[in-house]
């Protein structure tokens, strides 16, 4: 890839990782969506959960491919406050405790007051030895933003259900291909959907695309459910951040950053149609786009509600490896995210009836 188109790709990707948008507040990622689309030849609406779908125009024939992107990151709400003005959390979506302790907090309250603070720990000198060996549970857990009590915590209009946020700063590993950022997972995803839109705006296709940035995947993929309800797709990919395998101590594992495209095989909740994966297989070969297969070890993605399209959906999960999942700080491959877009550009070129009537079954 050249230097100048990576380097745009990569400020895309910033733009969005650096929106806070935890499940349920994804409209600021909504919104960049639409403006970075806005000469795109797209139409917008949104579904009663707030699921974001661009339909092209003037197309409206050939068979509905839905491209669907979770806008949502992983993050905390308030629980309570404490007599001592801390405040404890829950998580929104899985994230493991021990990852953000002693890093940095933001909370955006309901009046979108925002206040900076700490995910709170005993300092080691006064740690009980056997805590040390433990690891920290979400009831441990605590942000601390510097209020003397409880009192004064509600007057800065600290409630429960107000929102918390990991903060990690974007920036490039020594191999300038690996960014790191906040909300990797998945601005990753919604950077290929709005490149693919982009990239497409001026082709006339065989298709009827729809590009979805979906709310509420990392509770329980909840915007793919009722976004697929409406559009009823022939085909559906979730385009999606995965595991990497490739670092010291990581179980063994296929996924790896920079090798191109990973297409998940199956994980523990969909089984993706095999010969919808031999096309996209073909079209890599055909266009010299790495891609390889891969069977997944934990996690789920829209794909899941996807292939329960009305009449079920031929479905394929695209994975964009990643390091350090739902921590303040992961890593990706920027060309792996361009391999992902160049895929799905060739594949939206060609795919019409006659290829969908090649994958049904008889
Ligand atoms: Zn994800």
């Amino acid at each position: 890839m050249q230097d100048n188109k990576k380097e745009k790709l990569f400020l895309r990707l910033k733009q969005y990782m650096e929106i806070e948008g935890v499940s349920r507040y994804e409209d600021e990622v909504v919104a960049a969506l639409k403006e970075n689309t806005k000469d795109a030849n797209v139409e917008y609406s949104r579904d009663r959960m707030g699921s974001l779908i661009m339909t092209k125009k003037d197309h409206h024939s050939g068979p509905k491919i839905m491209l669907a992107a979770h806008m949502d990151e992983v993050g905390f709400a308030v629980l309570d406050i404490l007599d001592n003005g801390q405040v404890r959390v829950v998580t929104i979506g899985g994230v493991w405790p021990n990852v953000v302790i002693g890093t940095k907090a933001k909370i955006i309250t309901s009046t979108n007051k925002e206040l900076y603070g700490i995910f709170g720990h005993t300092s080691i000198h006064i740690l009980e030895r056997e805590k040390r060996e433990k690891s920290v549970n979400i009831k441990d857990l605590f942000v601390d933003f510097g209020f003397k009590d409880k009192k004064e915590a509600q007057s800065q209009g600290i409630e429960p259900g107000d929102r918390i946020y990991m903060h990690g700063e974007t920036f490039k590993l020594f191999n300038p291909d690996l960014v790191v950022g906040k909300a990797m997972d998945n601005r990753a995803g919604v950077t290929v959907i709005d490149q693919i839109i982009n990239r497409l705006k001026d082709e006339k296709l065989p298709n009827q695309p729809y590009f979805v940035g979906t709310v509420q995947e990392e509770v329980g993929t909840r915007g793919a459910k009722t976004s697929v309800s409406m559009i009823e797709p022939d085909i559906a990919f979730a385009i999606d951040t995965g595991a990497s395998h490739d670092t010291y101590g990581a179980i063994t594992g296929v996924p790896k950053l920079g090798a191109g495209v990973a297409i998940n095989m199956q994980d523990m909740e969909t089984m993706m149609h095999p010969k919808l994966v031999n096309v996209l297989v073909d079209l890599a070969k055909k266009h010299n786009i790495p891609v390889y297969k891969y069977v997944a070890q934990g996690g789920g993605t829209d794909a899941a509600e996807l292939q329960y399209a009305k009449g079920g959906a031929f479905t394929v999960c695209l994975s964009i490896p990643q390091r350090y999942l739902h921590s303040p700080l992961g890593v990706a491959s920027l060309s792996d995210m361009e391999a992902l877009i160049n895929l799905m550009v060739e594949f939206l070129k060609v795919f019409d009836q006659k290829m969908l009537d090649s994958i049904k079954y008889q």
